[in-house]
């Protein structure tokens, strides 16, 4: 039996992985300040006899023992993250070293989850892992942009420095059940705006593109990264198929039935016009490709917030 940190892991990917890995037969070690996780998240956990829970800020040192570390801590929403500029760059930064630290000393395979967003506002399409990104570093959403990028940076050089085995995956827009209902992301928000009556609101004209991938394919993803023993990345894990705005908000009025209107509402400041992940390499070396389609993860999304929110 394995022990295994999750960081992050009352968040939403951080509790489906730590339910997963406890599956597997892990002693699981959620570590979390929750500042946008939530305990429901993972109250059905409490209490399994291989689930423990700390309450921790990483940007403090951690000195527990672990087999492997998955290191999800930190906000992930343009909301969230941008909430506290400073302190998402310290998480991304400081409390990478001291992931880094504690995998070094306790001689653990540790999984950086990285971005799209290193790509930025990408010149190439779809994007493949050797492009470097087209990021505005002092834009608001760089403390998570570059926060990310200089994770990147800092498990490349513990690896090189110290022959680590760091591995390191680029997600794309993952949605499901367990996304934090007010968080701002666009799904999280077209799905309560349906079901409660209100306006959907498409920020800009609505024709900029994202890729969404359901939460059980990205685990799946995770966890082929993290049992295979020659690749460091960086991995692209996402869905290829590409949605505009508009059509998501349309999907999911079908979806909910819902009698609600779209609403236009401005663009965010820097917001990335196109996204669509190139998995060839994760296709090639995990032998990993989502299985769940856009309009059966909406479904499943719905149903768990019809369930439990309203
Ligand atoms: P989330 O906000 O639901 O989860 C993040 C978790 O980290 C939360 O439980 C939060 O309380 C915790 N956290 C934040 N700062 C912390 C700190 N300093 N110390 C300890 N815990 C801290 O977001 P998520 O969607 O589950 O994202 C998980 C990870 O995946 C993040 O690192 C995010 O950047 C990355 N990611 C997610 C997506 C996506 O589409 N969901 C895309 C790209 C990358
Ligand atoms: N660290 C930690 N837990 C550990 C080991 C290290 O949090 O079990 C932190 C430690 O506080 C340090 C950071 O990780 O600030 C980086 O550790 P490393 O050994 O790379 O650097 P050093 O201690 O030499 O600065
Ligand atoms: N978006 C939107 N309406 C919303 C929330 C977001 O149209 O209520 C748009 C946002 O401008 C972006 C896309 O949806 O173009 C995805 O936004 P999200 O915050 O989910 O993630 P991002 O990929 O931008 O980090």
């Amino acid at each position: 039996m394995s022990t295994i940190l999750v960081t992050g892991g009352g968040g939403f990917l951080g509790s489906h992985l730590c339910e997963r890995l406890l599956n597997e037969d892990n002693d699981v070690i959620c570590v979390d300040n929750f500042f946008s996780g939530r305990k429901e998240n993972i109250r059905h956990l409490i209490g399994h006899p291989n689930f423990e829970v700390i309450r921790h800020d990483i940007v403090h040192p951690l000195h527990i023992e672990a087999d492997q570390i998955y290191n999800l801590a930190c906000p992930a929403s343009p909301v969230s993250y941008q909430h506290n500029p400073i302190k998402t760059i310290k998480t991304s930064t400081l409390g990478m070293v001291n992931m880094l630290g504690l995998a070094k000393r306790c001689g653990a395979r540790i999984l950086h989850t990285s971005t799209s967003e290193v790509y930025g506002d990408p010149e190439v399409h779809p994007q493949t892992e050797d492009y470097w990104g087209s990021v505005n570093p002092i834009g608001p959403r760089s403390c998570y942009d570059e926060g990310k990028r200089v994770a990147e940076s800092l498990c490349m050089n513990y690896h090189l420095a110290h022959n680590m085995e760091v591995r390191i995956v680029r997600i794309f827009n993952t949605y499901g059940p367990r996304m934090a209902p007010d968080d701002g992301r666009v799904v999280s928000n077209f799905i309560m705006q349906a079901l409660r009556g209100e306006e959907l609101t498409v920020y800009g004209d609505g024709k900029q593109t994202r890729s969404f991938c359901y939460v059980s394919d990205l685990i799946d993803g995770f966890i082929r990264m993290m049992k295979q023993d020659e690749q460091v990345g960086p991995i692209n894990l996402g869905n290829p198929v590409e949605n505009t705005m508009i059509e998501l908000a349309e999907t999911i009025l079908e979806i909910t039935g819902s009698k609600s209107k779209i609403r236009f509402d401005p663009l965010p400041k820097d917001d990335p016009k196109r996204r669509c992940p190139d998995i060839s390499r994760a296709k090639a070396l995990l032998k990993w490709a989502p299985q769940v389609d856009l309009k059966t993860g909406l479904t499943h999304t719905t149903k768990y917030y019809r369930d439990t929110q309203l």
